[in-house]
């Protein structure tokens, strides 16, 4: 584990802000990284081939939501910004459904927004729209300054095996998902031939369509909310609160409000921000699996 350390801080560099340009642009890092956005996008087209059954529609709700989840409250709210605590398993298996949303690793991930907050909207914020509504979207997913870990700001993180294990097989974990997906509409074919399911359907609903759909999604919490919706508190930066968003992604679309107070597990504040996270994080603390969730403080104008 001390490995680990020193060796994230090797690499850090002196600063945060100048871990960036470290791959070669269409260097094949770059290319790899850049391929399977690209693939997945031009897949989507194979919908037309393989038609829909209901089991197939099954598998994209299901898959969507566990994707979804895995990002915004795992990634999200509790390895970058630890708004409530819960066990060493647990944390692992939310990493596991954010792995599954094909977003790279959590420490990729984290890094990358820890320093979105530290910098919003000004020099330094790798996705903000004031360099353009695409970019934040997904044009800087093709920058090869986007490529590396930020180390320096996830070293918490890697004082977890499981969690740099995740970082470094995040593919293993997607390959072999793929081929359970493919099984699974196979067995489906099998046993159940009226249905219409097959292997190919269920990895263009449940991998390709329904990655994409997240993929938009999460996107739009760096686009959408930092362009389009409302404000209420004082930030710093151009955040907003969009319920559209809000709906897509089960409350990370309260941006504004998250910006405003990024430790609470609680994005909606008032009673119509529907926040489905939070929910389920409160329904988690009642079993127990969840705890100490953190929430704005009192005297929040809210
Ligand atoms: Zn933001
Ligand atoms: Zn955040």
């Amino acid at each position: 584990m001390p490995q680990q350390l020193e060796r994230a801080k090797a690499v850090a560099g002196p600063s945060s802000r100048a871990a960036a340009p470290q791959v070669g642009l269409l260097s094949p890092r770059h290319i790899v990284f850049m391929l399977p956005l690209i693939l997945l996008h031009l897949g989507c087209g194979l919908v037309v081939l393989v038609g829909v059954s209901m089991p197939a529609l099954a598998i994209f709700f299901c898959s969507s939501a566990i994707r979804v989840f895995g990002i915004t409250t795992g990634y999200h709210r509790l390895l970058a910004h630890r708004s409530f605590k819960t066990s060493r398993t647990f944390q692992f298996i939310l990493a596991l459904c954010g792995v599954l949303a094909g977003q790279n690793g959590p420490l990729w991930w984290v890094g990358h927004h820890r320093q979105h907050h530290r910098y919003s909207d000004r020099e330094g914020d790798a996705h903000s729209p004031r360099r353009g509504f695409f970019w934040s979207h997904m044009g800087w997913l093709f920058s090869p300054e986007c490529v590396p870990v930020r180390h320096r700001l996830v070293v918490d993180l890697a004082r977890f095996a499981e969690l740099v294990w995740l970082q470094r097989y995040s593919y293993v974990v997607n390959l072999g998902h793929t081929l359970m997906l493919y099984a699974g509409g196979e067995a489906w074919r099998v046993l159940d031939p009226t249905a219409g399911a097959s292997g190919f359907q269920f990895l263009v609903w449940g991998l390709i369509l329904s990655t994409v759909w997240a993929y938009h999604g999460i996107w739009s919490a760096n686009s959408v909310c930092h362009r389009f919706g409302f404000r209420r508190h004082a930030t710093r930066d151009d955040s907003r609160n969009n319920i559209l968003v809000a709906l897509w992604i089960f409350g990370d679309g309260w941006h504004h409000n998250h910006h405003y107070c990024p430790q609470s597990a609680r994005h909606g504040f008032r009673w119509w921000e529907i926040d489905f996270n939070f929910v389920i994080l409160v329904l988690l603390s009642r079993l127990g699996v969840v705890w100490d969730l953190r929430l704005p403080p009192k005297a929040a104008p809210i």
